[in-house]
């Protein structure tokens, strides 16, 4: 590790610095406004917590990543339950509100994890089951996880530079060098199975300073909130200058000629190209779509092999829930120059093969050998679109009633 690598010396970076953005002067007067309104106190301090994390979009892609806190709450009943408030479901971290933290029955929570097996729909049940509120959100799919870690407050995010890190083929390598006192836990689909397998983790490393879920994400944790957030900075500040001393720029530089079509003339082609015939006369199921583009997507588009990588994957598996697996390649668009045919340079992908049955066999036909200039997000819907798009932020009012699950939450 090379702590005292000067900040900015990965080419395209000014500075690679994660900075604590918790405020005392914020943290007080967010957290009394709650209070005021009967809030319980730690929910109110987790809240502004989560909301520090969620604000930051290198720790928390697209509503990645939940938070938790331990604490006592009065029951309808006058009785006090031991809960976890924990993000959730449909909830954006940037701009959560109490409410999006609904409150769990903690050691009924902590038993699910001795069931042998649960299938994600019985976990949703049965931790639905354990809701103060039964008109609250779905709990994260992380929730087990986070009740059977004793510690009062904790953080988890889907950071890029942790993920980016642990995708490499030596990336349990690097994270143990980086990271010698952190549980590390290989890759597990979110959900009951990887609860079972951080429990085991963690209890043949109970004195781990954190964990750390290859190809997924990183927990932090603390009995002061300050503390857990401020350690989630940390390791990723030191994962960013870990980074900044592999390679600078992976794929070869975009090198576009200006003649290049806007996505206003690619899009209505695409559009009808990926379009699915429903057997309705002119009623075809239509996609929404985005543009997209910056100098990382250019230098990925352009990049030689580009072909090949678009049909590898994603490799952090969790992007699969923003993306689909798989992406089509097209040449790239001159301007003035699209034409309608029945050829395309490649095949479609087998994941656009199997989702999608264009109803004409409308291609864009480029030059020979030519590149594509950036992407075009579909989305099956406006709710789908809203996923590519940054996400719809609730109402801040505490009043309003939970958002309906916009997609499963980790
Ligand atoms: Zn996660």
């Amino acid at each position: 590790m090379n702590d005292s690598e000067p900040a900015g010396r990965r080419a395209g970076r000014k500075d690679i610095a994660m900075k604590s953005r918790w405020n005392d002067g914020d943290f007080a007067s967010v957290v009394q406004a709650y209070v005021d309104k009967g809030v319980n106190r730690d929910l109110a301090i987790r809240t502004y917590a989560t909301r520090l994390l969620g604000q930051d979009p290198e720790l928390v892609l697209h509503g990645g990543g939940n938070t938790s806190v331990k604490t006592v709450i009065a029951d309808r009943d006058g009785s006090d339950v031991e809960v976890l408030c924990v993000k959730g479901s449909g909830w954006d971290m940037g701009v959560i509100e109490p409410q999006g933290l609904p409150a769990v029955r903690l050691e009924p929570l902590q038993d699910l994890v001795k069931f042998d097996s649960l299938s994600d729909e019985d976990m949703v049940m049965l931790q639905r089951r354990l809701l103060l509120d039964p008109a609250a959100p779905n709990p994260s799919v992380e929730a087990i996880l986070h009740a059977i870690l004793p510690f009062k407050h904790i953080d988890h995010t889907h950071a890029n530079a942790i993920v980016s890190l642990t995708n490499q083929p030596h990336g349990e390598e690097l994270v143990r060098e980086l990271f010698p006192d952190s549980i590390i836990v290989p890759y597990v689909m979110p959900g009951f199975v990887l609860a079972k397998v951080c429990d085991e983790a963690f209890r043949a490393q109970p004195r781990g300073d954190g964990m750390i879920l290859l190809k997924h994400g990183i927990f932090t944790w603390s009995e002061d909130p300050r503390e857990a957030y401020e350690d989630m900075i940390a390791k990723i500040d030191m994962a960013e200058r870990r980074l900044a001393r592999g390679i600078a720029k992976p794929f070869k530089s975009a090198s576009l000629s200006r003649n290049v079509a806007p996505a206003s003339d690619i899009a209505p082609i695409l559009r009808g190209a990926i379009a699915i015939d429903t057997g309705l006369e002119g009623a075809p199921k239509r996609f929404v779509l985005e543009h997209r583009t910056s100098e990382k997507i250019l230098d990925f588009c352009n990049a030689d092999n580009a072909a090949d990588l678009v049909r590898r994957g994603n490799a952090t598996p969790e992007h699969v829930l923003i993306s689909s697996a798989t992406a089509s390649r097209c040449p790239r668009p001159i301007l003035k120059s699209l034409t309608i045919g029945r050829e395309t340079s490649e095949p479609p992908s087998p994941a656009m093969r199997r989702s999608t049955r264009p109803i004409s066999s409308a291609t864009m036909r480029g030059s020979a050998g030519s590149r594509p200039c950036s992407i075009l997000c579909r989305a099956s819907s406006m709710s789908r679109a809203s996923a590519c798009s940054p996400p719809v932020r609730p109402p801040r009012t505490p009043a309003l009633p939970p958002m309906s699950p916009r997609r499963p939450s980790t």
